[in-house]
């Protein structure tokens, strides 16, 4: 009979606080394989040929299980064919094998989960990130793959820009208090200069004088108000938005209006929309308050609201901060969407794109005053997803469909991201050339 090797693990100590382990039975210069370790708290490797980018630092030494000694000589990106490009991988001196660490890809919010036959990296969607295949000796191989998306990149400031420009007390809150899935653990320290933000001006919405929440549920009251005209037409036509936001959770609303008498037409969708996403009859909408606009005081509105049932108060002319929660979100999402529109030099016709992807991020991101918790999860009972989100604006590659191509045609068309589809998982993408607009999920998205 022969006997198994005691353990196929040796731990190593480093000093300045890195401890390594690496499988010791698997030394190998092979570039390609790569083994999932548990023990290692970075990814690892002893050849420079595998990395790119790399920054020489001496960050002390490391000790190997047969005692030998080598030194944490830099650190770059994973650069081989059919390998993720991971970031921050350790170069170090006389390491014989190439190691993945588990818990840097769990500090990046992903699930690692081992089977008998091998093991899977997935992110809180369940969706496979790399993969890899139980060895004969009881290790496991990273898989090669060709299609790996996979990056590990995950710094504030590209999160800054995922999310609308969020400033870092808006990111220190979503990572302190855990209110959204799909954020991973970053710091919340974004640089001091953006672009984006200068244009924007993005400073502390000033909170309302109400310390008091004074709706029990949504739908309650509803605040609405209309911005515009916007002095250049959307890509739709239009130049109004009806902003729409509701008191207890502050979910917002924005449609988009060619003209201000449209305005009723737009709000009863709108309350048609509510009814079903809702489950309940249009009569659940308590109240409404509005400013004194022609737009909002006309018989067809007070005819609508007095059929359904619902109350419509007007803020009194001499105090329009009655009207204050709908008028303070307006001006956060022009805010956020000139930072979007500036950053990336976006043409000001898309200004409506911007909106619209504004509020959505605001959704998500910006927590209910005196809540801890997001206008999404108040209107929907749960946490909002962010891992999807990209920054607006970027330049992207649409897949075309494979039979309408010829042997030399581009596989793909370049357009300009600009937000998420309303009612599925696609992205919107936007054609500067023939200044048209489409959803779709075959997309990449360069940012
Ligand atoms: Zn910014």
């Amino acid at each position: 009979m022969v006997s198994k090797p005691a353990s196929n693990y040796v731990w190593i100590k480093k000093e300045i606080s890195l401890y390594a382990a690496h499988t010791a039975r698997k030394t190998t210069l092979d570039r390609i394989i790569w083994y999932f370790d548990s023990d290692c708290s970075r990814h690892m490797t002893g050849n420079a040929k595998n990395l790119t980018n790399i920054h020489r630092e001496d960050g002390g030494q490391v000790t190997f299980g047969d005692g030998a000694k080598g030194a944490m000589i830099g650190r770059g990106v994973l650069k081989v064919d059919g390998l993720p490009k991971l970031k921050n991988v350790l170069l170090v001196n006389g390491l014989k094998a190439n190691l993945l660490s588990i818990s840097q890809l769990c500090d990046q919010n992903l699930y690692v989960r081992f089977t008998k036959e091998g093991c899977i990296v997935e992110d809180d969607e369940k969706q496979s990130m790399l993969e890899g295949t139980r060895t004969g000796d009881n290790c496991y191989k990273l898989n090669v793959s060709q299609h790996c998306k996979y990056t590990g990149e995950t710094t504030p400031q590209l999160w800054h820009k995922h999310l609308g420009h969020l400033h870092s007390r808006g990111m220190h809150k979503l990572l302190k208090y855990g209110v959204v899935r799909g954020l991973p653990a970053i710091s919340s320290k974004v640089e001091a200069v953006c672009k984006g933000c200068m244009a924007g001006k993005q400073h502390r919405t000033p909170h309302s004088a109400w310390k008091i929440i004074t709706t029990q549920q949504p739908l309650e009251l509803l605040h609405i108000d209309l911005m515009g005209p916007v002095q250049i037409e959307s890509i739709a036509g239009k130049r109004n938005v009806l902003v729409c936001v509701d008191d207890f959770s502050r979910f917002t609303w924005v449609e988009f209006i060619r003209e201000k008498s449209d305005t009723y037409k737009v709000f009863a969708s709108l309350c048609r929309r509510f009814m079903t996403e809702k489950n309940v009859s249009i009569g659940k909408i308590v109240r409404i308050r509005s400013d004194h606009g022609r737009e909002f005081e006309n018989n067809e509105f007070a005819q609508f609201c007095d059929k359904k049932g619902i109350s419509h108060e007007s803020s009194a002319p001499k105090t329009p901060q009655q009207n204050g929660v709908v008028e303070r979100k307006n001006r956060a999402l022009q805010e956020m969407a000139r930072a979007m529109t500036n950053s990336k030099n976006l043409p000001h016709k898309l200004w409506a794109e911007a909106v619209n992807t504004a509020c959505y991020i605001s959704n998500n991101v910006h927590l209910r005053y005196m809540t801890h918790k997001t206008p999404y999860e108040l209107w929907k009972r749960r946490k909002p997803k962010v891992h999807y989100f990209r920054e607006f604006g970027s330049t992207c590659y649409v897949l075309r469909e494979r039979e309408q191509l010829g042997k030399f045609d581009s596989r793909s068309i370049e357009g300009i991201f600009i937000g998420y589809s309303r009612n599925s998982h696609a992205y919107r993408v936007y054609f500067r050339n023939n200044n048209t607009i489409i959803k779709t999920v075959n997309v990449e998205i360069a940012d």
